[in-house]
């Protein structure tokens, strides 16, 4: 069972992969954690984001462990890591991990759930149940200057909003697995929902699909 997730930033996926993935048991990859590390992984060794080979060389060396303790979610980071991510060499690099994940999910769990921006276009086209979650550009750049203002008040809500609409730019426009939906997969806009109740319409999806396929 493979359940993806994917959709912009901030658009609350990450927030129901890890409510789904509890819920039934199943094991998440946050993928944006990949590229995001690998962004870390060049910006601390004061590489070029944007330089192809650099890239591509820390994708093919890069090991989950080596970002441990890394500060990934900041915005500049996310920034670097939608220009990695335009990098086709990254994308191959990373491609296998996450094809492993979801076929051979770790401690054994009976099920993967992937969140990120290509999962059911082109990571797992076959996955069980797919998502493409969205909302408002206004309401994203609202919950993430919520997340970030404790550990960054100088962050103003104007430049979040700029930044992601960006990164949504360059993450839909990129030639190598671009975000956008699959023609499969359901629509969940959560703009005027509560965490809850999108989780309630997911739960009501995937239910759905799991008593069909018995
Ligand atoms: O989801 P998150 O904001 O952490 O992702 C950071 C960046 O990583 C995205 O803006 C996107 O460019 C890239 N990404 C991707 N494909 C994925 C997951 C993330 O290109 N499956």
């Amino acid at each position: 069972m493979v359940i993806a997730l994917d959709g912009p930033a901030a658009s609350g996926k990450g927030t129901l992969a890890r409510l789904i993935s509890d819920h039934y048991g199943f094991a998440h990859l946050d993928t944006g954690t990949l590229y995001r590390g690998v962004a870390w992984v060049v910006l601390n060794e004061n590489g070029d984001p944007s330089d192809a080979e650099i890239a591509a060389g820390a994708a093919k060396a890069f090991e989950i462990e080596k970002i441990e303790n890394a500060d990934i979610r900041t915005k500049e980071v996310g920034a670097a890591a939608s220009v990695v991510a335009a990098n086709s060499g990254v994308r191959a690099a990373l491609l296998e991990f996450q094809r492993r994940f979801a076929v051979t999910p770790p401690r054994g769990a009976p099920g993967a759930v992937l969140d990120g921006r290509d999962i059911g276009t082109v990571v797992c086209p076959d996955a069980t149940v797919k998502f493409f979650v969205t909302a408002s550009p206004q309401i994203r750049a609202h919950r993430r200057w919520l997340e970030l203002v404790e550990s960054r008040p100088d962050l103003k809500e104007s430049d979040i909003y700029q930044d992601l609409l960006e990164r949504d730019a360059r993450d839909a426009a990129r030639e190598d697995a671009p975000m956008q939906a699959a023609a499969d997969a359901e629509l969940l806009d959560t703009t005027h929902l509560s965490i809850d109740a999108a989780f309630a319409a997911a739960r009501r999806v995937i239910d759905g699909v799991f008593r069909h396929c018995g």
